[in-house]
């Protein structure tokens, strides 16, 4: 099965309708129905734009997202439950990424989740009601860990990326279910990416919980000369520190400027190749290209 953790194409329909055939998009509904199986598709507004008005704009975009899927239901659904993806079929993931959108007291969450929302971040990269984040650090803050419980109850997915440091730890301590971050890369390889790309005692946590890190295309992250052995690189280096059964695939498109060579979801078969190049087994290329988010997926939405 492969699943790609992070895309940002949901906000097109700010300006469009319909997310299936988005030629200019880096990533379409349509491309994921050939290319890949799930895509988590991250509703992002923590930005001045939308400051005071995360809510209403959330809710709108997710309307829209729920009735484009519907428009091509014969070939994809809304995933909400295990049982889908048991059956098999293609899925889009409704994600939020930031909490600004729960509201101060995090008093959304229910409403977000009875219209398929299974993916929380927790922030942007800015402090809000439930943390700090990667630029301004904050505790987990008492809403931000009720919001976590609140997730494991319902079913769904908590993310730590753009998380900041503090609370990344305070989450590790606070909860004994699986978390995963859903794009970043290794601090290890381009330690100027900072806070926003994993140490490799966050990718060690995460894997001790049980959690996949998604390993992303943006090349500030990446570091030295972007392309698709940088990639590699950093899938490598994080199956090294955290385990290979803990290193997944979200690749930020049309969130970042990929390399060329990544930068449509109709070339990421280039970057299994390269694995495939290195030595990389079938088995071992399939966990990272989606099947270990598939099993944390599987433990954490709703039966
Ligand atoms: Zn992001």
């Amino acid at each position: 099965m492969r699943i790609d953790t992070h895309w940002d194409t949901p906000m097109y329909l700010l300006k469009t309708d319909d997310l299936w055939h988005l030629p200019d998009a880096q990533a379409d509904l349509q491309r994921l129905t050939q290319h890949i199986d799930v895509g988590v598709l991250a509703i992002y507004l923590d930005d001045n734009d939308y400051i005071g008005r995360e809510a209403d704009t959330f809710r709108f975009i997710q309307k829209k997202l729920n009735a484009s899927i519907a428009m091509h239901a014969d070939q994809i659904a809304v995933l909400h439950d295990r049982k889908q993806l048991a059956a098999g079929g293609k899925y889009g993931i409704i994600a939020a990424e930031g909490g600004r959108c729960l509201g101060a007291h995090g008093e959304n969450l229910s409403e977000f989740f009875e219209n398929g929302m299974r993916w929380l971040g927790l922030t942007w990269n800015y402090r809000n009601a439930l943390a700090g984040g990667a630029k301004e650090e904050n505790d987990l803050t008492e809403v931000g860990k009720q919001v976590v419980k609140r997730c494991g109850e319902l079913g769904i997915v908590v993310d730590t990326a753009h998380l900041g440091e503090t609370s990344f730890w305070q989450l590790v301590k606070f909860t004994d279910r699986p978390i995963v971050c859903s794009h970043t890369a290794c601090r290890h390889l381009c330690p100027e990416a900072g806070v926003r790309a994993f140490s490799d005692e966050q990718l060690k946590a995460v894997a001790a919980l049980g959690g996949v890190t998604g390993m992303c295309f943006v090349p500030s992250f990446l570091g030295g000369q972007p392309g698709v052995a940088r990639v590699a690189d950093h899938i490598e280096h994080a199956a090294e520190v955290a385990g290979i059964d803990h290193v997944g695939l979200g690749s930020d498109l049309d969130g970042c400027q990929p390399p060329v060579e990544l930068n449509r979801l109709e070339k990421q078969y280039v970057l299994w190749d390269e694995l495939r190049r290195r030595g990389w087994k079938e088995e071992e290329i399939d966990k990272v290209a989606g099947n270990n988010f598939r099993r944390v997926l599987q433990e954490v939405l709703p039966k």
